[in-house]
This record gives C-alpha cells, sequence and structure tokens, in this order.
C-alpha cells in the first residue's frame, strides 16, 4: 500500500506516466484534469461552473476540486477505513503474490494550500502520501510537447496563450508545493526530458525501492 502523488509542470507528461504506472502496480490514479473534464463532457453543475475557468487556464476553485478528490478517494479502499480488520500494509507484505495496492494523485495539489488540504484528508485516513515524484522537464521541451499534443487532444486549454498562462502558473502557485514537499523529505526529482519508457523506468526504480523498504 503506497500513495503516490506525481508532479510536474503542463507537459511534463505526468497523466502519461500516472496511467502507466497505474496498470504496472495495480494502483488507482486520481487524475483532478480528467475528472473536472469528465464533469464538463457531463455538463453536471460542477463541470459547468469548471469550463470557462479551465477554458482560460486558470485553477479550479478548491471547493469543487476537493470535493472530486474526496469522491475518487471514496471509490475503492486505497486510503483504507482506518476501523478495517486488516491491515492493507501487512497484506501488501505479505509476499509477491499480493500486489501492492495503492494510489497515484495526478494534477493535485497544485497550491500550498491544496497540499495541507491533502494532509489534512489523508492523516484523517490514518495514512500519509508517501512519495511525491516531480517530473522536470525544461520549459522549451514543455512548449514543445504541449503544441504536438494539442493538434491530437482537442483540448480547449491548449492553446498558445493559455498554455503560457497555465506555465506561468506553474511557476507561480505549483512551484512552490515542492519547496513544501522538500522540506518533509519526501520528495524525489525525476528527469523527465527524455522517452516516455526512459522516464517511466527511473520513476519505477524509485516506487520498487520505497515498496521494498
Ligand atoms: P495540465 O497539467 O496539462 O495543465 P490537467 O489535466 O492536470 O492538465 O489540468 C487541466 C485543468 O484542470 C487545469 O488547467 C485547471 O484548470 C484544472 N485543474 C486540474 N487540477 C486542478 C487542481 N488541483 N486545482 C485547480 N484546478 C485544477
Amino acid at each position: 500500500m503506497i500513495n503516490i502523488v506525481i508532479f510536474g509542470a503542463p507537459g511534463a507528461g505526468k497523466g502519461t506516466q500516472a496511467t502507466l504506472l497505474a496498470e504496472k502496480y495495480d494502483f488507482l490514479h486520481i487524475s483532478t484534469g480528467d475528472l473536472l473534464r469528465q464533469e464538463v463532457r457531463l455538463q453536471t453543475p460542477i463541470g459547468l461552473r469548471a469550463k470557462a475557468i479551465m477554458d482560460r487556464g486558470d485553477l479550479v476553485g478548491d471547493d469543487i476540486v476537493v470535493q472530486l478528490l474526496h469522491r475518487a478517494l471514496q471509490q475503492r479502499s486505497t486510503l483504507p477505513n482506518p476501523d478495517a480488520q486488516e491491515d492493507p500494509w501487512d497484506v501488501a507484505r505479505k509476499g509477491p503474490s499480493h500486489r501492492p495496492e495503492g494510489c497515484i494523485i495526478d494534477g493535485f495539489p497544485r497550491t500550498v494550500q491544496q497540499a495541507q488540504t491533502l494532509e489534512f484528508v489523508t492523516r484523517r485516513l490514518k495514512r500519509n502520501i508517501d512519495l511525491i515524484i516531480a517530473i522536470d522537464v525544461p520549459r522549451d521541451e514543455l512548449i514543445r510537447r504541449i503544441h504536438e499534443r494539442a493538434a491530437i487532444s482537442g483540448r480547449s486549454d491548449d492553446t498558445e496563450e493559455v498554455i503560457r498562462h497555465r506555465l506561468d502558473l506553474y511557476d507561480r502557485q505549483t512551484q512552490p508545493v515542492l519547496d513544501y514537499y522538500r522540506l518533509s523529505g519526501r520528495l524525489t526529482t525525476i528527469d523527465g526530458s527524455g522517452e516516455i519508457s526512459q522516464t517511466n523506468n527511473r520513476i519505477c526504480r524509485v516506487i520498487d525501492r520505497a515498496l521494498r523498504s
């Protein structure tokens, strides 16, 4: 049982990596961006409120995002019920036949306040965020990748102006979250400038080490 936050600027590949890791380790993958896009698609009250904000590249309000995160965490006993009889940490350690379950969160937290909220929620469930993996990619490469993705994604927030705004917001609001986590000693930064498989191998090494310890 391990709970991981995957962190990176728009275009760093955190969604791609989180999907690969969820598959390999049987993690629950929670992407706040995907959850929001689903609400928009379904035209729910949340989706209707979020759409214009996302199209501008701004951050959706914490009330909405925290609500979606909470709902997603409850889907499976990934952050387990503290009253449960069997401790999932023990189950995970019983041997190779037991695949470690866990959770990988992508897109949250994006502000120091969201990081504090995440601490609060997990502490209430008597669990921790065990690892924070930051994927580091130079700015030029981020812009190149988002342009490439824009051609196929059809995402309404992948336009030139909005991309720059999202990157600026990342620098101003999300980068400080890394300092917050660095102080707690749980942060590992990975070079994400190469191929998807190279980055994936680097991340898997970090996770395997954490699962062994
Ligand atoms: P990217 O990392 O490429 O910007 P995401 O899919 O993670 O893409 O997020 C897309 C948009 O969804 C963000 O620009 C923002 O508007 C909204 N969003 C996602 N996660 C959060 C969050 N934790 N807090 C506020 N807004 C969020």
